[in-house]
């Protein structure tokens, strides 16, 4: 008799998996791929270059706002005590040295009115000071000596700015090499405007270079620093469009500028003009820095697509094996329901068929009644196995251990299968040995692990029928052999096949009736005594179940040792 399967429910389960995947995977596949090309877009345009380019250019004109600005009040200050063009002149000298004793930041300080001009410079200067004062005081006398229109219009220019002040940058000479001097010019407070006075100081050259840049620039780098963290930043400044013979070195540099070029330059105007910013990172360039974030966010979103396929095929192979136990559960469910009718329904037959009295000789009644008892005993083992399994699922299974000739038990079990086996046209051999020692085992538990074995063996024989059962003591333990020379396991099968519900896909397999719950039991009971069970086959020779039980069990309690087993399990 057939046993019809019932694919189709679990069948379009799988497909609605498959499908449901791909359309996951798809998307997924997609996510990866915008990913990737908008990385290499981010790359190619140079997008995180020209964004620190920005912030470069940004942090570049707040330093310079800063300069001008410390540079217009230390102006201011001196601007403030100025002598009046009407004073004598020898306390427009004394103001002069006053403001210069003042603000060593001054290098001259000096005064251009009706009178002439008053130049003072710090005291002591040497050789290269020298110079520069006359060099300054003649350029200045040219300028507004004659008192011209020329000299007139720069005076309202200055009266009219908001400040009053201009800046005039040169390039002069000291003893470490050139020198940029920066001179502010203004109108003094409270004097007419159309009156030829100007006032002016000159920055001094060392001053500008070891003091003013060197703080500012620093100032800047720590702040930036400490508000953004990341790579640190180096600033410089570097004489730009001077006329210089020689191609000046930077100015000054903050620490770690070392010998690189400078990202981003801004030419100053305003008070110091002549004069380029530079600013980069330390140690490193934008470029390099930009390759190393593609590189890294390359590998990031590399590594996260392969976490993401990889979540998702978990996903796939979980839900796919969720899907097979719901496939073998109702496979089962359909197996079980035919298992028992079937003998449910020889039983009916064979009792009505006694019933009606038709059945005269003894012999075909005796036949009969031997099928109907044979029948019950086939649901009563079906019954059983489904109850067996019921409770160990449930881990309520206990065994009852007791101390059993072994060799008596498994050839008392053979026996009532011995007709059974013979008149399905198997050669039975039998080998039990003697002298085995007594083993603690459950009776009830053993008896059925032998019945569902040698069931087995009856049910995937094909031609060859032939069933060996062995019994014999090897080292520390009892070993059981069932032996069938019939369709055999492929090897992929042999671990499952010990899983519940889970039968071969071999078509006699599928024409047989079964369970998938036989093996399972085995491995259990195996198991609750302490011993383990193997399979050797070959598909189409046949197979060897091979039991091996201890001769010693641990010392456990029936409970304790359920527990244990279905701890293993789990
Ligand atoms: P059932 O026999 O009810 O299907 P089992 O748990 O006893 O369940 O067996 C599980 C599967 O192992 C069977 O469906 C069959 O595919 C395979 N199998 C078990 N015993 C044998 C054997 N002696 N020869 C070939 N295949 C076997």
């Amino acid at each position: 008799m057939t046993s019809p399967q019932k694919p189709s429910l679990a069948m379009t389960e799988s497909g609605r998996l498959r499908n449901y995947l791909g359309k996951a995977l798809l998307p997924a596949a997609a996510l990866i791929y915008v990913n990737f090309s908008q990385l290499r877009e981010f790359a190619r345009d140079k997008v995180l270059e020209a964004a620190i380019h920005r912030d470069f250019q940004e942090m570049l004109g707040i330093t310079e706002k800063k300069m001008n600005k410390k540079a217009y009040a230390k102006v201011e200050d001196a601007r403030q005590m100025f002598p009046a063009p009407d004073d004598d002149g020898q306390v427009k000298e004394k103001k002069l040295d006053h403001i210069l004793a003042e603000c060593s930041c001054f290098a001259h300080a000096f005064l251009l009115d009706e009178d002439g001009m008053t130049f003072r410079s710090q005291p002591a200067p040497d050789e290269f000071v020298k110079k520069e004062h006359e060099r300054l005081a003649e350029t200045f006398k040219e300028w507004f000596g004659s008192g011209g229109v020329e000299s007139k219009g720069f005076i309202e220019s200055l009266h009219n700015k908001k400040q009053h002040i201009t800046f005039y940058p040169t390039l002069s000479k000291r003893a470490d090499g050139p020198a940029y001097v920066d001179t502010a010019l203004f109108v003094l407070p409270d004097v007419a405007k159309d009156r030829v006075v100007v006032g002016g100081v000159s920055f001094d050259p060392c001053y500008l270079k070891s003091n003013f840049f060197p703080e500012i620039l620093q100032d800047q780098v720590n702040q930036k620093t400490e508000e953004q963290g990341g790579t640190p930043t180096a600033m410089m400044i570097v004489p730009a469009d001077m006329d210089s013979e020689h191609e000046m070195k930077p100015l000054v540099t903050t620490a770690g500028w070392g010998d690189g070029k400078p990202e981003i330059m801004r030419k100053m105007d305003d008070v110091f003009r002549g004069l380029s910013l530079g600013i980069k990172y330390q140690g490193t360039s934008v470029e390099e820095l930009g390759k190393n974030w593609v590189h890294r966010s390359f590998l990031l979103l590399g590594i996260l697509s392969v976490f993401m396929i990889g979540g998702l095929l978990l996903t796939k192979h979980v839900v796919g094996k969720e899907m097979a136990l719901a496939k073998l559960k109702s496979d089962f469910v359909s197996n079980v329901s035919h298992e028992l009718r079937t003998p449910l329904a020889l039983i009916r037959l064979y009792a009505e068929t006694l019933e009606l009295g038709r059945i005269t000789t003894r012999e075909k009644k005796q036949q009969y009644y031997r099928i109907v008892r044979k029948e019950s005993e086939r649901l009563t083992a079906l019954i059983n196995n489904i109850l067996d399994f019921s409770r160990i699922e449930a881990g309520r299974k206990e065994y009852e251990f007791r101390e059993t000739d072994i060799g008596d038990l498994v050839h008392n079990t053979l026996d009532s299968y011995r007709y059974q086996i013979e008149q399905q046209g198997f050669a039975f051999e039998e080998k039990i040995d003697d002298n085995l020692p007594p083993v603690v085992v459950d009776r009830e538990a053993i008896a059925r692990a032998v019945v569902n074995l040698v069931n087995n063996a009856l049910k995937y024989s094909d031609d060859d029928k032939f069933l060996g059962v062995k019994l014999y003591r090897d080292n520390g333990s009892v070993k059981l052999e069932v032996i069938d020379h019939g369709i055999g396991i492929a090897r992929r099968d042999q671990s499952k096949i010990f899983e519940k519900f889970y039968r071969t896909g071999d078509p006699l397999v599928h024409n047989t009736k079964g369970s998938g719950l036989g093996l399972s039991l085995v491995r259990h009971i195996t198991e609750a005594h302490g011993g383990e069970i193997e399979v050797e086959s070959t598909p189409g020779k046949g197979s060897r179940f091979i039991i091996s039980l201890p001769l010693k069990p641990h010392a456990v309690t029936s409970s304790r040792l359920t527990q244990r087993v279905s701890e293993a399990r789990a």
